[in-house]
């Protein structure tokens, strides 16, 4: 939907306080602001990340089946090689530089431009899914290490292009966790707390009760506090038996941003950026566990499941998308479709003995999008 609700005009001869903002010089139009998304374009991307083998794969000596072009992965298992194309294949040997260049950046570029956006990663445990999203968060020498992921280059992008190129900003994290349908916020130690999901009167915002929104005035600040909460997710999944790949997480960057457009008019713009970290899919097929887990399975299937359809009616311009049929994208829904930007970032091994998952996630990954083979683009 049109993020239009969210961007208010603001009286010159009042001008709304931005709690938490910073002062900046006052500017025209920022230069680092690209033009808008096109009405009709694609809005939603779907790409594929392959993972090198791994040790253990190496040492079982499994063989490697998926080769990464550069638009189009290949699946040579029985003989008969299977092609399925995305927007774009990362091999074994893409950098979380080139990923955060290729696929996030232009998704930053929409949020400063007060579009709501989201980042999916989907795969099977253990294919790099956290990799991708958070990498290492520490910072080395007061920077970034090459292994930091999505997360803290955004962060840090975020900061660097409002400082140089805005008037007047706020920004806001949030981190929580869907698990078994439960909400719970990761930024808020009270483990008895879940939280609810309304949406405002208008239909077109979500609001996500008693979830703590913290103000950060600066990129360490956002960076420490993800560190914090990505504690409190894996110290409550030794507790809860390896809960985090039955768990989706999802961290949020909301920014405001206060801006003089030509003729001295103050616009007040309202971005956010969504960068969800998805349960295992691998328990889209498991169901004949024993009743709890069948149950949890069941839940994450409705998730994946219906994340998977909504991709899908948005990419066929549907009247009817069904937000509705499960948590995770009723919480999602104001970041989902129309005017916003949507990449669903698939990871999956290359490796033999993962063959059922590799396939599955292709499978998912396509059905989400299907874009038909363009064999001319194979190089
Ligand atoms: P998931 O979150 O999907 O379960 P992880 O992100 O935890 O998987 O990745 C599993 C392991 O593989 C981690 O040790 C991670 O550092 C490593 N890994 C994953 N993807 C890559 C990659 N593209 N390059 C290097 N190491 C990776
Ligand atoms: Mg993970």
């Amino acid at each position: 939907m049109l993020n239009e609700s969210s961007r208010l005009s603001i009286n010159n001869s009042n001008p709304r306080r931005i709690s938490g903002s910073h002062n900046r010089r006052s500017s025209e139009r920022p230069k680092g602001i690209k033009k808008p998304l096109e009405e009709k374009g694609t809005n939603i991307q779907v790409v594929l990340r392959c993972r090198g083998r791994n040790e253990h794969e190496i040492s079982a000596n499994s063989p490697v089946i998926l080769e990464a072009r550069r638009r189009d992965a290949v699946l040579r298992n029985t003989g008969k090689d299977k092609e399925y194309s995305f927007d774009r294949v990362f091999g074994p040997e893409s950098t979380q530089e080139e990923i955060y260049n290729e696929v996030a950046q232009p998704i930053l570029d929409e949020v400063l431009l007060g579009y709501n956006c989201t980042i999916f990663a989907y795969g099977q445990t253990g294919t790099g899914k956290t990799y991708t999203m958070e990498g290492e968060l520490e910072e080395r020498h007061g920077r970034l290490t090459p292994r930091a992921g999505i997360i803290p280059r955004a962060i840090y992008k975020l900061f660097e292009t409002l400082d140089s190129e805005h008037a007047e900003y706020s920004v806001k994290v949030s981190l929580i966790e869907l698990y078994n349908e439960e909400l719970r916020d990761l930024l808020n130690n009270d483990d008895s707390r879940t939280l609810r999901i309304f949406e405002d009167q208008s239909g077109s915002g979500v609001i996500v009760q008693g979830m703590e929104e913290s103000i950060v005035s600066t990129a360490g600040e956002a960076l420490a506090i993800m560190q914090e909460g990505s504690k409190n997710r894996s110290i409550a999944f030794t507790k809860c038996n390896e809960k985090s790949s039955r768990s989706h997480c999802i961290f949020t960057l909301t920014v405001h941003i206060k801006e003089i457009i030509p003729g001295g008019e103050e616009v007040l713009k309202v971005g956010k950026l969504n960068l969800v970290d998805l349960a295992g899919s691998e328990n889209i097929n498991r169901s004949g566990a024993e009743h709890a887990r069948a149950r949890e399975a069941g839940m994450i299937n409705q998730s994946l499941l219906t994340l998977g359809r909504v991709i899908n009616h948005l990419v066929d311009h549907s009247q009817h998308v069904p937000y509705r049929e499960s948590k995770l994208t009723r919480l999602l829904k104001d970041s989902l479709g129309g005017r916003t930007k949507t990449c669903l970032l698939a990871t999956v091994s290359v490796a033999k003995m993962n063959q059922e998952e590799i396939i599955s996630t292709l499978d998912y990954a396509k059905r989400a999008k299907n874009i038909r083979n363009r064999p001319e683009a194979n190089q």
